[in-house]
């Protein structure tokens, strides 16, 4: 599969409409936001970016290494094979991850990309295959690997078979790991639920977009659990980073440049040693 008949459906598909942006509330061209980056050009709101997007934003070149997805539905959950026919025509998605290996300048590196318009993000059995069949290709191949997670966490529609992609990931990010290569995690608004509680933070390295919302469960749910009232915005990436969970926070049009000098110098770690 390659990556060009992907991007251009999509691009095709968002010349003919307008967004709203929620913040400034200003009607803007999608031609003119995909150009900024999927940063609104009145104020500055990031907007959810789509994989194949994201994707381009990052690599020079590419190849798509993801599988294509059939639809499946586990435990015959009411409307769910139904509903992912609909979700991909609306998305212009396959699904809510999308891997590639490519460039940043003269880098190798592997992307993953989860998709926050395809359900949101949220991980089932075929996201949990796909990431873990990432970070064992880029095993495999001697690459590292950086992922953008975008996640309302697990896929309700799958039950527990989504809850396994939790111990799953995590064996496959293992491996890489103990293959002491480079794991890049971005984590984009919002990273929630059993992707925050899996792949996204046992990275070498855990960076975020600003003003993010990152969390577990939800303030109500914690506050129930724990009865105790939470901190003011204690699920942002900027309170996240001045408690030590996060390493840096990024702009979006920096992101680029700084994965790259990532990868370089961890490249010339592992030349010295
Ligand atoms: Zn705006």
């Amino acid at each position: 599969m390659k990556f060009e008949n992907i991007g251009s459906k999509l691009l095709s598909f968002a010349k003919s409409s307008t967004i709203t942006c929620s913040h400034c509330k200003k009607e803007v061209k999608k031609s003119a936001v995909e150009k900024s980056n999927y940063i609104c050009p009145n104020c500055n709101l990031y907007f959810k970016m789509p994989a194949v997007s994201r994707i381009k934003s990052i690599l020079d070149s590419y190849d798509v290494i993801s599988k294509n997805p059939d639809i499946y539905d586990p435990i015959n959950f009411p409307n769910y094979k139904e509903k992912q026919v609909d979700m991909r025509k609306k998305t212009d998605s396959m699904e809510a991850v999308l891997s590639a290996v490519g460039n940043i300048k003269d880098e190798r590196v592997v992307v993953c990309v989860m998709d926050p318009n395809y359900f949101m993000g949220s991980m089932g059995s075929y996201v949990g295959e796909e990431i873990s069949r990432t970070f064992i290709y880029a095993k495999e191949n001697n690459l590292p690997v950086v992922v953008f997670s975008a996640s309302g966490g697990a896929r309700m529609q799958e039950g527990i078979y989504s809850l396994m992609q939790m111990a799953k990931t995590t064996m496959a990010v293992n491996e890489h790991s103990e293959a002491k290569l480079l794991y890049i995690s971005c984590m984009t608004n919002p990273t929630t639920g059993g992707v925050i509680a899996s792949f996204a933070s046992i990275a070498d390295i855990i960076i975020s977009e600003p003003h993010a919302h990152l969390g577990f469960a939800g303030p109500r749910v914690i506050k129930q659990t724990i009865r105790q009232d939470l901190p003011e915005g204690f699920q942002s990436a900027e309170f996240l980073l001045e408690h030590g969970f996060l390493d840096d926070i990024v702009p979006r049009e920096n992101l680029k440049e700084y994965i790259y000098t990532l990868i370089r110098l961890h490249k010339n770690v592992r030349t010295i040693n």
